[in-house]
């Protein structure tokens, strides 16, 4: 029954992370291995948005145009106050980038762009594999996969019951983390991954309506809270409400992966009446119709950074390092370069102690990085009223700004901030 496997790098989970890393590998002719537990990649569009540095790393991946054919594009993102007035605006179009815009795409369709342009590099991730005990040795990581299927039981109401159907004993040189939030492999190298800021419970509504939709994404800042609008292209749009601490579930941030949550849809605080008072009172230039909604949850937000993000042969991207506010797509974007970068370093064919040299290079860049993304230093200032508006929300408005990379400082400048040398 069991059977044991070798491999350089095993990449744990094929989600926007995991799967970038895979193409980073496969460009690469790197010997590796990409398991999820899953069935096939996520069915929802979560996090929706692509950052003009993201862009980029897809066009050096050589996937850029399915991206951009089904993507939405918008080249502005404002941000409101509760009296609807408008407080600050990001003009991508203004950035010296290749893609000056956002570009707007649900996450599943990313993710299945990712596996379609994996395949025609001739890879596949290993769906239905279930890592488990993950054990760091000093010259390799050794773990089991499950492989899983499904299999009918139940006498008088039959429904799928998920059976192992063989065991694999793994030994891989190194371990990429993109296992998400709750990751095992974080786990098992003993990194600990604390609660850095208070959680955030949203009400999230897709729909698809009459009204002339705003082109540009917006947030509408009041005190302790920041709703989002999303325009996604096609008359179709997305709100997320913040509501009171305690609203959603901490289990709700688990991938769903049914097509049609049914909880959700009989809940009364994602009824169709609720959406429509949500839209009153928080977004009242919004006219038209709200009722042909395609996708609600609640969401519980959590804001989390590891202490380092990996350790000797397990190394860390995407959410197993972080998770951001939802507004700015942080953790994704940011996640996905990670996941590019270091698969990159671990690229080499010198000796393990040039790979390790490099990954502890990873580690500071990347702490330094989520430091200033989320200015735990306090490092941004800025001096007239937009500026001074800004910073009074600064907890609203930090970590919610999508931008990344090398825009963020011409982004912060378009918000009259800078950062403090
Ligand atoms: C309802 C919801 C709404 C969201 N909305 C937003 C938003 O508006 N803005 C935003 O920025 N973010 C949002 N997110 C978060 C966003 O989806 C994540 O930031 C993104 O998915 C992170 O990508 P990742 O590849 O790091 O992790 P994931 O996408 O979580 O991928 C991890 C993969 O690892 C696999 N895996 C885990 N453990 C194992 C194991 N032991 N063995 C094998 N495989 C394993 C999982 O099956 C999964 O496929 C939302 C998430 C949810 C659930």
């Amino acid at each position: 029954m069991f059977n044991h496997k070798s491999v350089d790098i095993a990449v744990l989970g094929a989600g926007p992370v995991g799967l970038t890393a895979a193409h980073t590998l496969a460009d690469e002719g790197m010997d590796f291995v990409l398991l999820d537990r899953e069935k096939r990649a996520n069915i929802h569009s979560y996090a929706l948005a692509l950052h003009p540095e993201t862009l980029e790393l897809l066009d050096t991946l050589g996937i850029i145009d399915p991206i951009l054919k089904n993507a939405h594009r918008i080249r502005r993102s404002t941000i409101f106050d509760n009296t609807q007035k408008q407080r600050a605006v990001i003009d991508y179009g203004e950035l010296p980038v290749k893609y000056p815009f956002l570009a707007v795409i649900g996450q599943n369709e990313l993710e299945d762009i990712l596996v379609k342009t994996l395949a025609d590099k001739g890879h596949h991730p290993l769906w239905r594999h279930r890592a488990r005990c993950i054990e760091p040795n000093p010259d390799h990581v050794a773990f089991t996969v499950d492989r899983l299927t499904e299999g009918m039981t139940g006498y008088a109401v039959a429904h799928m019951e998920t059976e192992i159907d063989k065991i694999f004993e793994y030994k891989a040189n190194y371990l990429i983390a993109a296992d998400g939030y709750n990751s095992m492999a974080r786990r098992a190298a003993g990194i600990i991954y604390p609660e850095i800021a208070r959680s955030m419970d949203y009400a999230i509504f897709e729909f698809e309506t009459n009204a002339r939709l705003l082109t540009e994404m917006r947030m509408i800042v009041e005190t302790n809270k920041t709703h989002i609008y999303w325009p996604l292209g096609d008359g179709r749009c997305r709100f997320s409400f913040q509501m009171k601490p305690g609203f959603a579930k901490h289990s709700s941030f688990n991938k769903d992966h049914e097509l049609m949550d049914h909880k959700a849809q009989h809940a009364p605080e994602l009824s169709n009446m609720h959406l429509d008072h949500l839209l009153e009172k928080h977004a009242p230039w919004f006219v038209g119709s709200s009722s042909d909604v395609k996708w609600r949850a609640m969401v519980h937000f959590e804001k989390h950074l590891a202490d380092q993000f990996g350790k000797d042969r397990i190394w860390l991207a995407g959410d197993a390092a972080h998770m951001a506010p939802p507004a700015g797509i942080l953790s994704m974007n940011v996640g996905m370069h990670e996941a590019a970068d270091l698969a990159k370093r671990l690229c080499t064919d010198d000796s393990d102690d040039v790979r390790q040299f490099r990954l502890h290079a990873y580690n500071a860049d990347r702490m330094g990085e989520w430091q200033r993304l989320l200015d735990m230093n306090h490092h941004v200032i800025g001096h007239d009223a937009t500026a001074a508006w800004l910073l009074e929300h600064r907890e609203n408005v930090i970590g919610n700004i999508p931008a990344s990379g090398e825009s963020l400082a011409a982004v912060l400048k378009q918000l009259h901030l800078t950062e403090a040398a």
